[in-house]
């Protein structure tokens, strides 16, 4: 194709043409370099490169054939300068903050966060010096009063993990930039399809690729995207001397993932909200939490924000620990998994494996009770799964 053509795509061709290097053999599906090293046709060239006068590849850890490939398609469908391919979705998070924060800086972060996120925040990045506040993500005069000066990054999720919960992406970019802070989005709950943080004022966008964009439960992977400055000289510097580089094989089923994921997730999302309404009209469920559903307390930023309600529902069944385990005990279609984003729907009870790290008290506070279970949806039939659900609320 001519440069300069892939402007006027629409997403759904871009992820599958997007980034796309042929070889010499000219292969329609894109190959996978699997090599860690390359060779130099010279000592000059080997010089050149290392001084950065030509672009060639160095080594694996720092770039890759196919990693770059799954990089750029992805950069271009988030609409961002540039992109970093990570070896998972933590990897994302922890080197998105820890490459550019330093001793001495304060960050501010949203308390209801995916387990690890909250330990990279609050236990990890204190060790080293910086100084972490946590607020209720959706209360924004918290997130006003805890600027301060040297606040230097503000890192949330939205939706949050596992009750739906959202953070008004742009107005906490308003307040975060009064004083200079980079906003770092985990943008995984809403997917790259539905949600897009860069446009509404974020500066940083972190994605677990094992949950949607591979969306088939294959391998671990994650991805940063922000400015060209950010992404190929702060992020690529550490990511070079620490080493969590996404490996050239899982780059490919995870560029290979992109290019289903508009169709994955169109599917996913129109059964979560058939589901989520069948759920809301069961007596033996006291509570569906659903942001694409007029009873969700932010439905209505969801729609400000969100293309979707999303492919994840989460819900509290009348009772307790019993109840909840009976629900999903009784199940056949949905698996018992703490994993998400796959094509097979899975179900998770948070407070007694995601979040069973957390005292009751602070699960309580994070809207997690011995009630509560998400759903993530899957690429099965919508009234299949929904037979599934009605024997689980026939044992509750
Ligand atoms: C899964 C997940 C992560 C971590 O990703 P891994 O690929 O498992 O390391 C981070 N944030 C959210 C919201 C997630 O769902």
């Amino acid at each position: 194709m001519a440069a300069g053509d892939e402007k006027n795509w629409k997403l759904a061709t871009t992820l599958v043409h997007e980034g796309t290097r042929r070889s010499q053999f000219g292969e329609t599906s894109e190959a996978i370099f699997l090599n860690s090293g390359y060779v130099y046709d010279s000592a000059e060239i080997a010089e050149a490169r290392f001084k950065g006068e030509d672009d060639g590849y160095v080594y694996s850890r720092y770039a890759n054939p196919t990693v770059s490939m799954f990089e750029e398609r992805i950069a271009a469908l988030e609409g961002a300068e540039a992109a970093h391919g990570m070896a998972s979705g933590m990897a994302a998070v922890s080197s998105s903050l820890l490459s550019f924060l330093r001793a001495g800086d304060h960050i501010v972060a949203a308390k209801a966060l995916f387990g690890s996120c909250l330990y990279i925040v609050s236990d990890l990045l204190p060790r080293y010096g910086v100084e972490c506040t946590l607020v209720d993500g959706a209360d924004l005069d918290q997130w006003e009063k805890a600027m301060r000066p040297d606040t230097k990054a503000v890192f949330f999720e939205t939706p949050t993990n596992p009750v739906l919960g959202l953070v008004d992406i742009e107005a906490v970019c308003k307040i975060a930039h009064k004083v200079g802070a980079q906003v770092v989005v985990d943008n995984v709950f809403a997917t790259p399809m539905l949600q897009r943080p860069l446009e509404l004022g974020a500066d940083i966008v972190v994605y677990s690729a094992t949950k949607h964009i591979d969306g088939q439960g294959r391998c671990l992977g994650g991805v940063v995207l922000g400015r060209k400055d950010y992404i190929d000289e702060t992020l690529h510097t550490f990511l070079k001397h620490t080493g969590p580089s996404l490996s050239p094989f899982n780059a490919w089923v995870l560029l290979k993932g992109l290019e289903t994921m508009p169709l994955r997730v169109e599917r996913q999302v129109e059964s979560a909200a058939k589901i989520a309404d069948f759920l809301g009209e069961q007596d033996k469920i006291s509570r569906v939490f659903y942001p694409g559903r007029t009873d969700h307390p932010q439905h209505a930023l969801a729609k400000k924000q969100m293309a979707s309600g999303g492919p994840m529902v989460a819900l509290e069944v009348k009772g307790g620990k019993d109840e909840a385990f009976r629900f999903i005990n009784a199940l056949s279609i949905f698996k018992i998994s703490n994993n998400l984003g796959d094509a097979k729907s899975l179900i998770t009870h948070p407070a007694t494996t995601t979040h069973q790290r957390l005292s009751p008290e602070a699960r309580a506070e994070a809207g997690i009770f011995d009630r509560t279970v998400r759903l993530s949806i899957g690429l099965e039939d919508a009234d299949d799964l929904i037979g599934d659900l009605k024997k689980g609320v026939a044992a509750i």
